[in-house]
């Protein structure tokens, strides 16, 4: 790479000032963005572009291509083939190359020769030099394992949208990639919002792969407890995330490649042009039951409450001050909140204060936005609290 650079770049430029992409690029005589479009994995990562981006122009800006180049940013790996290795150097070309389509995260098989996939040891290192046929190799997985994973049906599929986005010209905006998926996982009864019962596309994928290839994917994925959201994955029907979402949701929610191809770049006649606003809830809303309800649930704190909701804080804070109900977040439900208590009791301020060892400006503030809906709340809270006899904790 180092000599390349020398002989494409002029004389005396620093090392850094070109990324690999670029140096490549002009050693073959094209442009960056055709070298990126043609050799690089920014088709496969950035297959859905956000609306209102000037679409593929900023998909393929200089610095996006010199930021993704032809190594992905998942993992610092090199990928190759032995097989291929082996077939190229017996070619009238002599040398081998490295194949960008080995470097897809999640598929461990050569297309051509259907073997594993191998990585170097030394990480994307090594694509500084050619490979070779003697390089070290690491394999991800064990005969058995390699087996279950490359004959699984939604790892196949998998496979094969992965390499067709890689290959596609065009990119999808954001809004139709959302509101697509969500379409196809609501009929097979998917959860497609943060809260509820429901299964998820996480849950379902759990059930047809195995996971520890989904861990390769997604290295938080054994974090994820089931029925919860697990955003990297179940976001796909909220907001952005990443090509490998959008690919899996493809591979589990149809029965072939085609069939889910065909449904990605159908007629966008009909489909939603704009984001859903953000959702409001009327007036009447904040100062109900069920808003009363999920505040106890949430023990007051707004950060979780506007997680539940999708909204964001600085939207639901006046709301709910306006409703009597403060934030709870930080406050220490065993002195300044049972001070509340005591004072909606009848108990004076200052005595109130006192007995609990609670700072009077932290129960001034609390009071100040309403005592009676406050007082309730801290009572059922600590009734269901599961803490409840714990001695006082610092959080
Ligand atoms: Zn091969």
């Amino acid at each position: 790479m180092g000599a390349l650079r020398t002989s494409v770049h002029p004389p005396g430029t620093a090392p850094d000032a070109y990324s690999d992409s670029a140096t490549l690029a002009l050693a073959a005589g094209v442009s960056l963005e055709h070298f990126a479009r043609k050799h690089s994995l920014l088709p496969f990562y950035r297959t859905v572009s956000r609306a209102g981006d000037a679409g593929q122009r900023d998909t393929y800006s200089v610095e996006t291509i010199g930021y993704f180049g032809t190594r992905s940013w998942r993992q610092s790996m090199a990928i190759f083939c032995p097989e291929c290795i082996k077939e190229d150097e017996a070619s009238p070309r002599g040398f081998a190359y490295w194949r960008r389509s080995h470097q897809l995260p999640g598929i461990p098989w050569c297309v051509k020769h259907g073997c594993q996939l191998a990585n170097s040891p030394e990480g994307t290192k090594a694509f500084d030099l050619m490979p070779f046929p003697e390089m070290d190799a690491i394999f991800e997985y064990s005969e058995p394992e390699f087996i279950e994973v490359s004959t699984n049906p939604i790892v196949q599929r998998y496979a094969s949208i992965a390499i067709a986005f890689l290959n596609a010209e065009v990119t999808t905006s954001d809004i139709h990639a959302q509101f697509r998926i969500a379409e196809q996982a609501k009929k097979h009864n998917l959860r497609v919002c943060k809260q509820g019962k429901r299964p998820t596309l996480t849950d379902r994928l759990l059930e047809q792969v195995p996971k520890y290839w989904l861990r390769t994917l997604y290295p938080d994925i054994d974090k994820h407890s089931s029925t919860e959201f697990f955003f990297p994955i179940d976001n796909v029907t909220v907001g952005m995330t990443a090509g490998t979402s959008y690919v899996l949701a493809l591979a589990t929610l149809f029965d072939s490649t085609e069939e889910a191809l065909n449904y990605w770049r159908g007629d966008i006649e009909g489909l939603p042009t704009e984001r859903k606003v953000q959702r409001s809830f009327g007036k009447d809303y904040w100062s109900s039951t069920e808003m009363f309800k999920l505040y106890v649930e949430h023990r007051g704190n707004y950060k979780s409450l506007s997680q539940a909701l999708t909204i964001s804080p600085s939207y639901l804070r006046p709301q709910l001050i306006a409703a009597g109900l403060p934030g709870l977040g930080l406050v220490n439900m065993n002195t300044t909140a049972r001070a509340v208590l005591d004072f909606q009791a009848g108990m004076s301020l200052e005595a109130a204060c006192a007995s609990n060892g609670a700072s009077r400006d932290e129960v001034e503030k609390l009071i100040r936005v309403g005592i009676s809906k406050l007082s309730t709340a801290i009572n059922e809270m600590s009734q269901s609290s599961p803490h409840k006899g714990k001695s006082p904790s610092n959080e």
